[in-house]
């Protein structure tokens, strides 16, 4: 298919220093929770979204000396890191595009855990809480020695293959950002006071990296131009704005954004595509030099505009770009039904904070490059002469089907709702979750052009209704339904007072069930579903206590980087929050709780209770079907499978991941006992 030329101005070459990117697609620096533990699923990875067309590809941060370890990102300490990079680099030329470092000292936000140096700072402050220790000041010699290990490490990423190097000073976490920061730096020398002091030794690395490589790679810098702090931070309005002016056609690419990382990488629930315009686009007018920005950027048309109105240069991306690889070249070559739009929930960078291998919720190839051999785009021809009926059409079973299909098996996906999409369609309709729905809307598209597969909405299968239907395999996906007795994380056994009329779950809020307030939620989910509710019955106009065992809400928001910004939306509403309570009994004048640390009793006034605990499992037509293995058998099923929630409830991303692990698995020779490759360490010699 031929590209709409209108996107033909993506495609231009653009020039950054030395080097010249081959197209306006950048895919910028992000974590990836593979670091210096996984180097070459962290370079296949990468090399991918080169083969998918971005014309540049940052590495994650990357420390470059002892005192600011960060142990679960890259380093480039020595030369004897240098191989590890140059796998990653090697892969992105191999695709024609550009690799850019993102070299980091994090200052005091290192507690240089590993290494056990004294971790540095422009002023003597506290390492990141909740730790204890404190960093030290530097002194001149400090800063000497600081720009030393700078430019070392600039060169060492010549050697290992960079074509951009970067100086970082964004996201709250970089020596760089203490020292332009007023509240962080309270030095009186030269390096202290006032905004060009401040900036001195971001100025003088800049100056470094080009003296040291500047011939052959591209200085990039990275900015956070705002902290969201008010006067106490940089701000676009002021010294955000001054420091650019004052550095305009220093480095060959300003890469800019917000801060800190929470803000910068923002969810849907919180902030729209393009959210970060509004403060960044002032910078082309003060400088000559080629801008990228983000803001989780997935249409084409969003991303012409940027270039149009002079916003931008490079479109950047993260996000955008895990969650779909390919997403230029399939703008490139017009195959826009195609792509896998983010949906902006912020999995990938939970599991990054949870130190293992990102994964998405759209792309369940991603972190499995290299260890499964998944490719985004590619995935097997059939093998088999099976045909699947799957039953349930959730994301588990949209995702099975869709990539059965892509291998050319004949698929039947039955439905009971007349609506696909299962727990998607029904949560997308949340509060703030309306960009989720993206999760159907691209197997929806899918399915659609896939002659082979064929879909019957509106048709709840019994036993007799699967026995009739011909297929040799059936994936049962249906599903899970909310608890309605209490148990959960906390409690395991029904609650007392669990058969009251009053009791509600999430389920009924979605399925519009009326009822009275005041409401009481007790969350013992810990993610969105407990103060999506809270936010939407508020907005009914009902009064609202959000009771949980945790200390704060939504406490696995945390590490989507959504926690202070759903307890602030919360208090803000007026949800009334009553942390760190068990529930004891349920009435039908409210809830009775007890202190988590003490056992202190409380009760609560509420009318109607809303549990928002654990999920069961729909698995009794799996149940039923395996009762009579002779019947199946005569019926010419061979295997009939769990997938998913109905397995086991989990997140989306999981059941997505669920839907496709069994089509690839169709037809694979059995796994070994470790399902997949592992980056072994190689044992040193001398011990
Ligand atoms: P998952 O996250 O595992 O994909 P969902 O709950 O999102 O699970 O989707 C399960 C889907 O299965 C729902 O749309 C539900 O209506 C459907 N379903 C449940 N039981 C049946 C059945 N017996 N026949 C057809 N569809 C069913
Ligand atoms: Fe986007 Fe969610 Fe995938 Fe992250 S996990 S890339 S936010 S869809």
């Amino acid at each position: 298919m031929a590209r709409d030329r209108r996107y033909d101005v993506l495609f231009e070459p653009v020039k950054i220093g030395p080097v010249t990117a081959r197209n306006r697609f950048y895919q910028v620096p992000h974590c990836s929770g593979m670091g210096r533990q996984f180097p070459t699923s962290s370079a296949v990875m990468r090399g991918i979204k080169a083969e998918g067309g971005w014309a540049v590809i940052s590495t994650e941060q990357c420390d470059f000396h002892p005192t600011g370890d960060v142990r679960t990102q890259i380093r480039l300490w020595d030369e004897k890191d240098i191989p590890t990079h140059a796998r990653m680099t090697e892969l992105v030329h191999r695709h024609g595009s550009l690799a850019a470092v993102e070299l980091c000292h994090p200052g005091h936000h290192s507690a240089s855990f590993y290494a056990r140096e004294t971790p540095i700072a422009p002023s003597p402050i506290p390492v990141r809480a909740p730790f204890p220790g404190q960093a030290r000041a530097m002194d001149r010699q400090d800063i000497a020695d600081f720009r030393k290990w700078h430019r070392r490490a600039a060169v060492l990423a010549q050697q290992a293959g960079f074509d951009i190097v970067y100086v970082y000073a964004g996201h709250a976490i970089t020596l760089l950002m203490f020292f332009l920061s007023r509240q962080y730096n309270q030095r009186s020398d030269e390096y202290g006071g006032s905004l060009e002091n401040r900036a001195r030794l971001f100025r003088e690395c800049i100056e470094d990296a080009h003296d040291a490589v500047g011939e052959s790679c591209a200085v990039a810098v990275r900015l956070a131009v705002d902290e969201l702090l008010g006067e106490n931070g940089m701000t676009a309005g002021a010294e955000g704005r001054e420091l650019v002016e004052m550095l305009a056609e220093l480095p060959d690419l300003w890469d800019v954004n917000i801060s800190a990382w929470e803000n910068d990488s923002a969810t849907s629930r919180f902030a729209p595509e393009g959210f970060q315009e509004q403060y960044i686009d002032f910078v082309k007018s003060v400088t000559t030099k080629p801008v990228v920005g983000v803001g989780r950027f997935t249409s084409p048309d969003s991303m012409v505009s940027q270039i149009k109105r002079g916003v931008l240069d490079f479109i950047g991306a993260a996000r955008p770009s895990i969650a779909d690889p390919f997403l230029p070249k399939k703008i490139e070559e017009g195959h826009l039904d195609d792509i896998r739009e983010c949906i902006g929930c912020n999995i990938c960078a939970a599991y990054n904070n949870a130190s293992v291998p990102l994964r998405c919720t759209q792309n369940p190839t991603q972190g499995e490059e290299w260890r499964k051999g998944w490719h985004p785009e590619r995935i097997a021809a059939k093998n088999t002469d099976d045909s699947v009926l799957i039953v349930g059409a959730g994301p588990a079973g949209l995702e099975a089907a869709r990539a059965l299909g892509q291998r050319g098996y004949q698929v039947l996906l039955a439905e009971a709702k007349t609506e696909i999409g299962g727990r998607v369609i029904r949560e997308s309709r949340l509060p703030g979750l309306s960009a989720w729905s993206r999760v159907l809307d691209y197997r929806a598209t899918q399915l659609r052009q896939m002659a082979n597969v064929k879909i019957y909405p509106g048709s709840p299968m019994s036993i007799s209704d699967v026995l009739e239907t011909d297929c040799s395999l059936v994936a049962i996906a249906t599903g899970a339904s909310w608890a309605r007795d209490g148990v959960g994380r906390t409690l395991h056994q029904a609650v007392p007072g669990a058969g009251s009329s009053n009791i509600y779950t999430p389920d009924d809020i979605m399925a519009d069930v009326e009822f009275e307030g005041p409401v009481a939620i007790y969350d013992d989910d810990h993610y969105y579903m407990g103060s999506v509710i809270a936010e939407m019955l508020r907005h009914k106009g009902l009064d609202v206590t959000l009771i949980t065992p945790s200390s704060v809400v939504s406490e696995f928001s945390t590490y989507t980087l959504e926690q202070e910004h759903v307890q602030a939306k919360l208090l803000t509403l007026g949800v009334r929050i009553v942390p760190q309570q068990n529930l004891v009994a349920v009435s039908a004048d409210g809830v009775d709780l007890a202190c988590v640390y003490t056992g202190k009793p409380r009760h609560v006034e509420a009318a109607s209770i809303v549990l928002v605990t654990s999920r069961i499992p729909n698995d009794e037509l799996y149940h039923a079907l395996l009762r009579d293995e002779a019947v199946i058998k005569q019926s010419g099923i061979d295997k009939v499978t769990r997938i998913g929630d109905c397995y086991a409830p989990s997140i989306i991303a999981d059941a997505v991941y669920a839907g496709h692990k069994y089509a690839r698995d169709l037809g694979a020779e059995a796994p070994e006992e470790v399902p997949f490759k592992r980056e072994l360490i190689e044992l040193t010699p001398d011990y």
